[in-house]
């Protein structure tokens, strides 16, 4: 699905036509922004009732900063609370975890799983009880409404199956079985000594081959390297149509090379960039490529953008820190916790499927969000060095390439960031590639950079590392 091709109009009829869909009158994602507030406000005052009552965590900041939590009415009352900071629930994630009591049936705690790529290294469990369980299968199958896909798809889960359950593996079950989609999980991964269990991605291709796989749900990179393999092998994978991209920025170049290496109808299939995350216990997801990641579960999760200086919410559109509120959780339960990444969000309608809730937007190069601590401020605009590096990629005459992030003034760690372009370049003129190289990443991301020329082993000597550094920050 690309961006245009979709209306509300056709998004209404394809809900219409799947008994599994139509029946979910109460989407929240379907109703009006209004209703939607209310259910939203009403969730919110009930989450921070048993917040006061039953989490260690709060009820402690609540006491200490003198929290009149019973004042927070509506969403717009959210500041009175304090943020979240990601060091605070790694430190102790015990005392995030609701012990309400008495307990109720589905109070039960049913599954853990655990954040990843935390900063300290450390993962952090997450739980969720009964209640989360069935909250998010109903997350999913809201989320697949709006990927396009059918009781009639078969899922290959490509997210590795390992140490520790995540909810990339395990999400994908769910999404499968919210829908009563097939599924084959290819185990992919690498085996614990004593466990043969594991799948090699060529087996793991087999098994979409034999399956007629239609989607592909994995981490971009990783999905990447499977069509390409797929292409190399001659695998008949034209069945595939939707790839779900999780995990990183699946930028507007990686997808058109998936399709490309697709055969069939497969070249046409829509490759869809979504945004997990833990603390969501599922994945933001397109309605068409581009055009935005919708929350599928406004009623569990309220999304605001904090300025990074004052931690003050920024108005719709612009970029800043996401920060998180569950509004209906019975484990695990955070208020207005800062997650880590830059991102921009838009509230009200969706122009294009005509779903209500918050969509996460692109705002930098063709990325929803990206880890703050990445991001670089040259000339008062925020960059993602990715997106410089989007524009590099298919610039004839470049051989090695390199950005560098430094202090304009190494002593004082305030100033501007200063970012320099060092090019290897052969079989072009310098004067010509430069004018290329400058007008592309003026016109992709707004900023000039400074170009050095060096030699190609100055960035990248295959006798010493196995990989060119593309971004070295030495802020
Ligand atoms: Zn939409």
């Amino acid at each position: 699905m690309r961006m245009g091709e979709i209306t509300p109009d056709k998004v209404r009829e394809f809900v219409g036509a799947w008994k599994i869909y139509a029946r979910d009158t109460e989407n929240p994602l379907w109703k009006k922004p209004e209703e939607l507030r209310g259910i939203q406000e009403r969730n919110l005052r009930h989450q921070l009732e048993l917040a006061a009552r039953f989490s260690p965590y709060y009820r402690e900041v609540f006491r200490r900063e003198k929290v009149d939590y019973e004042k927070v009415r509506s969403l717009r009352d959210l500041v009175r609370i304090p943020v979240t900071s990601k060091e605070a629930y790694l430190q102790n994630p015990l005392a995030f975890l609701l012990t309400v009591d008495p307990p109720q049936e589905l109070d039960v705690t049913y599954e853990i799983t655990y954040t990843s790529g935390t900063t300290t290294g450390t993962p952090a469990p997450f739980f969720n009880t009964a209640y989360d369980m069935y909250n998010i299968s109903l997350a999913m199958r809201r989320m697949a409404e709006i990927c396009w896909m059918t009781p009639q798809d078969t899922v290959l889960n490509l997210f590795p199956y390992g140490n520790l359950p995540h909810i990339g593996f395990y999400r994908t079950i769910h999404l499968a079985s919210s829908v009563g989609m097939k599924l084959v999980n290819s185990l992919v991964g690498r085996d614990v000594p004593g466990f043969p269990l594991h799948r090699t991605l060529e087996e793991a291709l087999e098994l979409a081959v034999e399956h007629r796989a239609t989607i592909l749900a994995g981490i971009g990179r990783q999905e990447r390297r499977f069509v390409l393999r797929g292409k190399q092998l001659g695998a008949d994978l034209s069945a595939i149509r939707i790839i779900l991209s999780l995990g990183e920025t699946v930028t507007e170049g990686m997808r058109e090379e998936m399709r490309a290496n697709l055969p069939g109808e497969a070249s046409r299939a829509f490759v869809i960039n979504g945004y997990g995350f833990t603390e969501c216990q599922g994945s933001f997801v397109e309605c068409c490529e581009l055009g935005g990641c919708h929350n599928p579960a406004p009623n569990l999760y309220y999304l605001e953008i904090l300025d990074p200086e004052t931690l003050r919410p920024l108005p719709d559109g612009e970029l800043g820190l996401l920060s998180i509120t569950h509004l209906d959780r019975r484990g695990t339960v955070l208020l207005r916790y800062v997650v880590g990444d830059l991102a921009a969000v838009e509230n009200g309608v969706c122009p294009h499927c005509g779903r209500s809730g918050q969509r996460l937007v692109i705002r930098m190069g063709s990325t929803y969000a990206v880890r703050a601590e990445k991001v670089i401020r040259v000339g008062g605009k925020l960059i993602n060095p990715e997106a410089v590096k989007n524009q590099l990629s298919g610039v004839k005459g470049i051989v090695e390439y390199q950005l560098v992030v430094e202090k304009e003034d190494p002593g004082n760690p305030l100033s501007q960031d200063v970012l320099t372009l060092r090019l290897s370049v052969a079989g072009r003129l310098r004067r010509d590639l430069e004018e290329e190289v400058l007008t592309r990443i003026r016109e992709g991301v707004g900023i000039t950079p400074r170009i050095q020329y060096v030699q190609s082993p100055e960035i990248y000597d295959p006798s010493r590392i196995l990989k060119a550094t593309r971004i070295v920050d030495k802020r």
